[in-house]
């Protein structure tokens, strides 16, 4: 069940009409999906799944918007597009699938990307080059783009904001270098505690977090960290147990933390900062 409020471009869009959500899907609002070999359709080819996406939103005939497919290949790198737009997904490699699935969502020129493990499916050096092209077509664009991760390294590389979930809540929200440099919440703390250094001291030991994610159709009382947390303990009368904590102003006013410790900068600065480096 969904609840809450969603807008793009002041429009609410829960409970929003099936027609309304056809209208804003992958016109205002595209995505790019984890594996482009299970989101591409594998009985069409490269250039009839963008020209449909494109003819869905635009008035146009078929040879106009097969142009523009072949427009979208070049500009997101694929070789000879003229002659690949015909190709069907198998014919293509994972890094050209995953550059033909973001030359798809972004046909249309949409608001808002939605970019789901964008670089998980692919080996490290065509992650570089995707998430090099993905910056790229967001400045020529002008796109708004949420990237979904669990790649530390990725939102290091790509964020301007961050916004920490745990249990299907947000945990922690500020700016990317604030959140990196300063985390105030013991999930993000865990987070960064277990990412290897391979530019520091390689014998120092990873701290993974302890236990296993929540349940969400049945999550703990209280904090949802909680059963995990090595810090509960210095929050009185085990309102970890009890209480969710709010999400509110840490550090800044546009540093936000869900988290009941009173003062979670000196744990950091004295308990935590050594561990995670
Ligand atoms: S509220 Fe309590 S359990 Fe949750 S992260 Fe903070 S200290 Fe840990």
């Amino acid at each position: 069940r969904m609840t809450g409020s969603i807008r793009v471009g002041g429009e609410e869009i829960v409970g929003a009409s099936d027609a309304t959500m056809r209208k804003i899907r992958g016109n205002d609002i595209a995505m790019i999906f984890q594996d482009p070999l299970t989101a591409l359709h594998p009985f069409y080819t490269i250039g009839k799944q963008i020209v449909e996406a494109y003819r869905l939103h635009h008035k146009v005939d078929k040879k106009t918007a097969r142009k523009r497919a072949i427009e979208m290949l070049e500009l997101v790198g694929i070789p000879q597009p003229d002659r690949r737009v015909d190709d069907y997904p198998h014919q293509f490699s994972g890094g050209m699938r995953q550059r033909a699935m973001i030359a798809m969502s972004l046909v249309n020129d949409p608001k808002l990307l939605i970019a789901d493990e964008p670089t998980t499916a692919l080996d490290v050096t065509v992650q570089a080059q995707i998430l090099d092209l993905i910056q790229e077509l967001q400045k020529e664009f002008g796109s708004a783009i949420v990237m979904i991760t669990h790649d530390l390294g990725v939102i290091a590389e790509v964020a301007d904001n961050v916004l920490v979930m745990y249990g299907g809540r947000a945990v922690e929200k500020g700016a990317c270098k604030e959140i990196l440099t300063h985390p105030e919440m013991p999930y993000t703390w865990g987070l960064l505690g277990s990412v290897a250094d391979v530019s520091g001291d390689i014998s120092k030991p990873l701290v993974p977090i302890p236990g296993t994610p929540p349940s969400l159709l049945n999550p703990p009382t209280g904090c949802a960290f909680h059963p995990r947390c090595v810090h509960k303990d210095k929050v009185p009368d085990g309102r970890c147990n009890t209480d969710l904590p709010e999400l509110r102003a840490g550090r800044s006013p546009h540093h936000m933390t869900r988290c009941h410790l009173p003062d979670p900068d000196a744990i950091y600065e004295t308990e935590v900062k050594e561990v995670i480096g």
